[in-house]
């Protein structure tokens, strides 16, 4: 059974937001248009391996948790999917490349190939797996948990894939072959019952943190003001709607009266974790002080201080 689903990754949501908001001639453009688009793959990836494990259907209990980001001994690691069984903890990584993936031997190394023929060495995945591994062993271990763990890579279907070593050291398969997979292990030494496998299953998902990587600007070193302010509409997806006759208007035609909220979540993501009055009218494009006011009063943040040195934060539970 499913102990945890998977949601669009924090990261992305903000890159998204980011991209949107920063000019096309800024020196920063590539840089991020190329996390996006990483970014985008990656969770695609992991959607595609979600998507064919609805056919994973064992006979024995087995716990999935995806995309969970523990700590321990104040290091925080994240896996894309951990399976549970009576025998073993699989620790599952996805990959979704654009360019060809050759698997070398002696040493083993990802090598990723251009069509060109160029051939640059990737992060080797077994050792990222490994390393999360042995994170996931000290966690299990401080709660008395003596764990069986093996890790499983799988790389979305439409990557080409090239391996010069029959045996890496993990295994590693396509995204549509891991359910098989996975049901043929066999579980004749399993050390977990259901009931624990429910409680652990539980208990990881309990300390699961949402990983946060706002704001934007300071992890990517780009000034607030180079980010574009306006209200985005929901309909044409431009930024720039006008609060008129208490409502956001937008040229393509759509009204609304909510918009502002989604920017307010844009703003956290990207430029700082508070906002004041004079902030959210610069941001929204709104000149009315008094309106603004309002808006804010009812947009469900959490007040601080008060006249000159109020401003606004998130309630704990609501990013974005
Ligand atoms: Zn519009």
């Amino acid at each position: 059974m499913i102990y945890k689903n998977r949601t669009m990754p924090n990261i992305l949501k903000a890159l998204q937001a980011l991209n949107k908001r920063l000019p096309r001639n800024h020196t920063k453009k590539n840089i991020i248009e190329k996390e996006l688009y990483s970014s985008r793959a990656g969770y695609a990836g992991e959607l595609e391996l979600d998507t064919y494990m609805t056919d994973y259907n064992p006979t024995h209990p087995y716990a999935l948790l995806n995309d969970l980001y523990l700590h321990i001994n104040g290091v925080y690691f994240q896996i894309d999917s951990l399976l549970i069984t009576p025998t073993a903890f699989i620790v599952i990584e996805v990959k979704n490349y654009a360019e060809k993936t050759v698997v070398t031997k002696n040493p083993i190394q990802f090598i990723k190939v251009y069509k060109n023929g160029d051939r640059k060495a990737r992060p080797n995945v077994i050792n990222e797996v490994n390393r999360k591994i042995q994170h996931l062993e000290k966690w299990l271990n401080k709660r008395n948990i003596q764990p069986h763990i093996e890790g499983l890579i799988t790389f979305a279907q439409t990557n080409e894939l090239s391996f010069e070593s029959p045996n890496p050291g993990m295994k590693i398969l396509s995204t549509d072959e891991a359910p098989a997979y996975l049901e043929s292990l066999s579980t004749q030494s399993s050390t977990l019952n259901e009931e624990s496998i429910h409680n652990i299953a539980i208990d990881l998902a309990k300390h699961h943190e949402e990983y946060n990587p706002f704001p934007l600007v300071a992890r990517y070193g780009i000034k607030p003001s180079d980010i574009m302010p306006g209200v985005l509409c929901p309909s044409c997806l431009q930024l720039g709607m006008k609060w008129n006759r208490e409502k956001w208007n937008c040229q393509c035609g759509h009204k609304g009266k909510v918009e502002h909220l989604h920017t307010i979540g844009e703003w956290f993501m990207l430029i700082q974790p508070t906002i004041t009055n004079r902030e959210f009218r610069y941001f929204t494009r709104l000149a009315n002080q008094n309106v603004a006011r309002t808006l804010l009063k009812k947009s469900g943040l959490q007040k601080l201080g008060e006249k000159r040195t109020s401003h606004y934060i998130q309630r704990k539970q609501s990013l974005i």
